[in-house]
C-alpha cells in the first residue's frame, strides 16, 4: 500500500517506524527543518509505550527520561522527557522529506482522495497514494480538505504553563483547587514544566503581576515544584493559553485516515495526547499491514479498534465536565490567579 503520512511529528514518525518494520515504504512530509521541534515540557503516558516498545525504543526513551510512579516490574505510568530527544530518536533511520508542506489533497473523478500535493524546495509535486494518514497536528488542513467534521470546543479555564532549564528533586506532583482547577509539574533530566488552570482573563492580565509573583504563589500551592519556577528566567518564560478539545465523530473518509492530535486532543490534566497517538500510530500500522492492500478495510479495522479505545477518554475529559460529582467551591485567596 502506498501511504503517504501528512506531518514528521511524534505520531508521524511513530507511524512511519512501525509500518518500516512492517515492510512498508511510507512517504513522510514536514514542513520544518530536519531537527526543529517546539520545545515544550513533555510526559509521554503509558498508553504509548507499547508502541515504544514494538519500534524497539521504550528501553532507550525511559533511560532519557525520568519515570513517574514507577512500579517493581519497570513499567511507570508516564516518562518525563526532552521532547526533542524522542522526536530525534523516532526519527533516526527514518527517511522524511523536511522542508516541504502538503498544500492539498487530490480526488480522482469519484472524490475518493488519490494523492497529495506536496511544496518544496525543489518545487511542487503530486504523490499518488492509497492512503493519506493526517499527522498534521490540531489544526489539520489535511482533515478539512477531507471535509471530516470536527468538534472544537473550549475549555472553561485559561492555563498558565512554565518551562524551566532546572531539574528538581521530585519528578512530578498534583493538587487540585477548590474550584475543580488543578495545579502540576513535572521534571526530567534537563528541566521541569509547570502548569495551572487560571480564569480566561487574557494573556496580558495572566502575566501582569510578574514572575516574582508568580513564583511566591507557585511555591505556595505546589511547594515540590518551587525551585523549578525559581529557575524562570523572565517572565517570558511564562506561557498563557486559552486550550481546546478536539473530537471527530469519524476518522476516515475513502482515501483519507486522521489520527494523533489531528483525530482528537485532551485536557491538560489527563497528560494522554501523544500517549494515545503513539498508540493510534501502533494501531494503524497494524491494521494496513493486515489488510492486504485494501485502505478501506484498514480504516475500517482501525476505528473499530480505536473507538473503544479513545472515545471513553473523550466522554470523561475532566477539560469538559470538572470533576463531575465532586464538591466545587470558589477558589480560596491564595488561588486566586492573577490575585485579587
Ligand atoms: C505546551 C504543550 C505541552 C504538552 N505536554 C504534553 C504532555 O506532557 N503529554 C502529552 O501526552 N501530550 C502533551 N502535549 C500534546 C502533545 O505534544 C501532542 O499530543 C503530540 O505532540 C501529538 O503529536 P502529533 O504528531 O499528532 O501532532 P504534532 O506534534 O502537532 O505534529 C504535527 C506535525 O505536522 C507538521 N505539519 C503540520 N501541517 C503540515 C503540513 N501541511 N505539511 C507538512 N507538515 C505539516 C508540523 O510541523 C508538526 O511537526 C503538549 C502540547 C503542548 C502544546
Amino acid at each position: 500500500m502506498r501511504v503517504t503520512i501528512a506531518g514528521g511529528g511524534l505520531v508521524g514518525l511513530m507511524l512511519a517506524r512501525l509500518l518500516r518494520r512492517r515492510g512498508l515504504e511510507p512517504v513522510v512530509i514536514e514542513r520544518m527543518r530536519e531537527s526543529q521541534y517546539v520545545a515544550r515540557g513533555f510526559m509521554l503516558g503509558q498508553q504509548g509505550h507499547p508502541a515504544l516498545a514494538d519500534a524497539g525504543l521504550l528501553d532507550e526513551v525511559r533511560q532519557m527520561g525520568r519515570a513517574i510512579a514507577p512500579r517493581p516490574d519497570g513499567s511507570c505510568a508516564a516518562i518525563a522527557v526532552e521532547v526533542g530527544r524522542v522526536l530525534s530518536t523516532l526519527a533516526a533511520g527514518t527517511p522524511v522529506r523536511y522542508e516541504h508542506v502538503v498544500t492539498d489533497l487530490v480526488p480522482d473523478a469519484a472524490g475518493r482522495i488519490v494523492g497529495a500535493r506536496v511544496d518544496g524546495p525543489g518545487g511542487a509535486d503530486v504523490i499518488p497514494s492509497d492512503l493519506v494518514v493526517a499527522c498534521d497536528g490540531i489544526r489539520s488542513r489535511v482533515r478539512e480538505w477531507a471535509g471530516l467534521a470536527t468538534d472544537l470546543e473550549p475549555m472553561a479555564e485559561g492555563k498558565i504553563e512554565w518551562m524551566s532549564p532546572v531539574s528538581t528533586r521530585e519528578t512530578f506532583a498534583m493538587e487540585y483547587l477548590s474550584n475543580g482547577g488543578h495545579i502540576g509539574f513535572f521534571s526530567w533530566p534537563e528541566g521541569s514544566f509547570g502548569w495551572r488552570t487560571v480564569e480566561r482573563v487574557g494573556r496580558e492580565a495572566a502575566l501582569a503581576p510578574g514572575l516574582d509573583a508568580l513564583t511566591s504563589s507557585w511555591s505556595a500551592l505546589l511547594p515540590a515544584a518551587a525551585s523549578g519556577v525559581r529557575g524562570l528566567a523572565s517572565i517570558e518564560d511564562v506561557h498563557y493559553s486559552e486550550p481546546e478539545l478536539l473530537s471527530c465523530p469519524s476518522w476516515w473518509s475513502p482515501g483519507v485516515v486522521i489520527i494523533g492530535d489531528a483525530a482528537h486532543f485532551f485536557g491538560p490534566e489527563t497528560g494522554a495526547s501523544a500517549g494515545i497517538g503513539l498508540a493510534d500510530a501502533h494501531a494503524l500500522a497494524e491494521a494496513i499491514s493486515t489488510s492486504a492492500g485494501d485502505p478501506d478495510a484498514a480504516c475500517r479495522a482501525y476505528e473499530a479498534w480505536r473507538g473503544p479505545a479513545v472515545r471513553p477518554y473523550e466522554m470523561a475529559d475532566p477539560g469538559r465536565a470538572r470533576l463531575a460529582g465532586a464538591r466545587i467551591d470558589p477558589p480560596g485567596p491564595d488561588e486566586r490567579w492573577p490575585p485579587a
